[in-house]
C-alpha cells in the first residue's frame, strides 16, 4: 500500500487485495494517472485492484487467447495468415486491472533485443504473406526511444516488404500523455506506413493533456484508431461510450474495436454479459454516427481467434454459455461462457 498516496483512502475491497499475497498482476501507477483516479471512479476502477481479482473462474486462463499455440518465435504470435503480433516489452506505464496479458505484463521479461528483432525480420522475409506487424506488449512506447527507433529502423530497412504495415498498440496517450513527445512522433513518422492503435475506455480519460497528445499525433500525420475494452461498472453504458466515441472522432481517432472481456484469470468482475453488450451496440447506433461505431468483438477461448460478435456467428446458446463458430472453420464450435453473478 506504500505506493498509494495518502490522499486516496482505500475501500475495504481494495485493502483486501493489497493485504493478500497471491500471484497476480502487480499494482503499478504513475502520478498523472493516479491524479486522474482521485477525480474519477471510472479511472480508479481501472487502476486500483480489488479483492475480486483473486476470484478465479474455472474457465479463465493464464493464456486466454491460446497464443502459445501460435508462437513460432519467442514473443511473436502468428495467429492470422497475413499479420503477426510482436511483444516488444512486458513493461507498461500503469497496470490496467483488466489487462488480458496479465501473465506477461510486468514480469521482468524486459525488452525485445535487436537480435530477436532480426530473427523476426528473417521470419517475415520467409513469410511474404505477412503484410502487417502489430507491435505490442506490454506497452511498446515505454521502450527507451533509442531502442524503439533501432527496432523500427530494422523493420524499415531489413524487411524485404517495403510496404510492411506497422501497427503500434499503446495506452500512453491515455495514461501518460506527456510521453507523446516531439522526438517520439518524429521516430514514428519516419517509420510510415505506421498506424497507432490506442486504448481509451472512458471519457474521463480525455483530459486537456490527453487531447493535446492526440492533437500532436494528428498533426504529425500519424493515423490512429482506438480500442475500448467493455468494462462492467466503468463504461457499460451507451451514453458513456457514445460520448467517448464521439469525442475520439472529434480528435481524429476512429473507434475500431469494442472488446468483450477476454477470459483472463481474475477479471470476471469486469465482464459484461453478451446480451448487454449487444443491447449497448444497438443503442449506440441510435446516438452516434456510423463513423463512430466500433466493431464489437471477442477473442474466442480455445484459440478460436478474434470474431466480430455478430449474431450470425452465434450458433446457439447452451446452459453455460454461447456457442460460436469462427470464420475459418465452420465445423468447430467455441463456447464463450455466461458469467454467473456469484
Ligand atoms: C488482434 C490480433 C491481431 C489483429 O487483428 P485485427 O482484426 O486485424 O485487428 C493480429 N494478431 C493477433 C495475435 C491478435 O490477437
Ligand atoms: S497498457 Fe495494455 S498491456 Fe499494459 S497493463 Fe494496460 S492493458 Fe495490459
Amino acid at each position: 500500500m506504500r505506493d498509494i498516496p495518502d490522499s486516496i483512502r482505500l475501500t475495504e475491497n481494495e485493502k483486501a487485495w493489497f493485504a493478500a499475497s497471491q500471484e497476480t498482476l502487480t499494482f503499478k501507477s504513475n502520478p498523472y494517472y493516479m491524479d486522474l483516479a482521485r477525480q474519477s471512479e471510472a479511472v480508479r476502477h481501472q487502476l486500483i485492484p480489488t479483492v475480486s481479482e483473486l476470484d478465479y473462474r474455472e474457465y479463465e486462463s493464464r493464456d486466454p487467447l491460446s497464443e502459445e499455440l501460435f508462437s513460432p518465435l519467442p514473443r511473436m504470435v502468428h495467429r492470422y495468415r497475413n499479420r503477426v503480433a510482436l511483444l516488444l516489452t512486458d513493461n507498461c506505464s500503469i497496470h490496467c486491472r483488466h489487462c488480458f496479458r496479465r501473465s506477461f505484463t510486468g514480469t521482468g521479461n524486459n525488452n525485445l533485443s535487436l537480435e530477436d528483432c532480426d530473427r523476426v525480420i528473417g521470419y517475415l522475409n520467409e513469410h511474404p504473406e505477412v503484410k502487417e506487424v502489430l507491435l505490442t506488449g506490454g506497452d511498446p512506447l515505454t521502450l527507451p526511444l533509442s531502442h524503439l527507433a533501432a527496432i523500427l529502423d530494422r523493420f524499415r530497412n531489413r524487411a524485404e516488404n517495403t510496404k510492411l504495415i506497422l501497427r503500434m498498440a499503446t495506452r500512453i496517450p491515455a495514461v501518460l500523455p506527456a510521453g507523446i513527445t516531439g522526438e517520439l512522433l518524429h521516430v514514428l513518422r519516419k517509420s510510415s506506413p505506421l498506424w497507432m492503435v490506442i486504448q481509451f475506455n472512458h471519457p474521463d480519460e480525455l483530459t486537456a493533456e490527453s487531447r493535446e497528445a492526440l492533437q500532436k499525433i494528428r498533426e504529425a500525420g500519424i493515423p490512429a484508431v482506438n480500442q475500448t475494452v467493455l468494462l462492467k461498472g466503468i463504461n457499460d453504458d451507451p451514453q458513456v461510450l457514445g460520448e467517448l466515441f464521439q469525442e475520439l472522432l472529434a480528435e481524429g481517432v476512429k473507434p475500431y474495436y469494442l472488446f468483450q472481456g477476454d477470459l483472463a484469470r481474475g477479471t470476471s468482475h469486469f465482464r459484461v454479459s453478451l446480451e448487454r453488450g449487444w443491447q449497448i451496440m444497438d443503442e449506440l447506433r441510435q446516438i452516434v454516427s456510423g463513423l463512430a461505431m466500433p466493431t464489437y468483438a471477442v477473442d474466442l477461448p480455445g484459440g478460436g481467434g478474434k470474431i466480430p460478435l455478430s449474431r450470425s456467428l452465434l450458433i446457439r446458446e447452451s446452459e453455460t454459455g454461447y456457442i460460436f463458430r469462427n470464420r475459418e472453420d465452420s465445423n468447430r464450435e467455441f463456447e464463450y461462457p455466461r458469467e454467473s453473478d456469484s
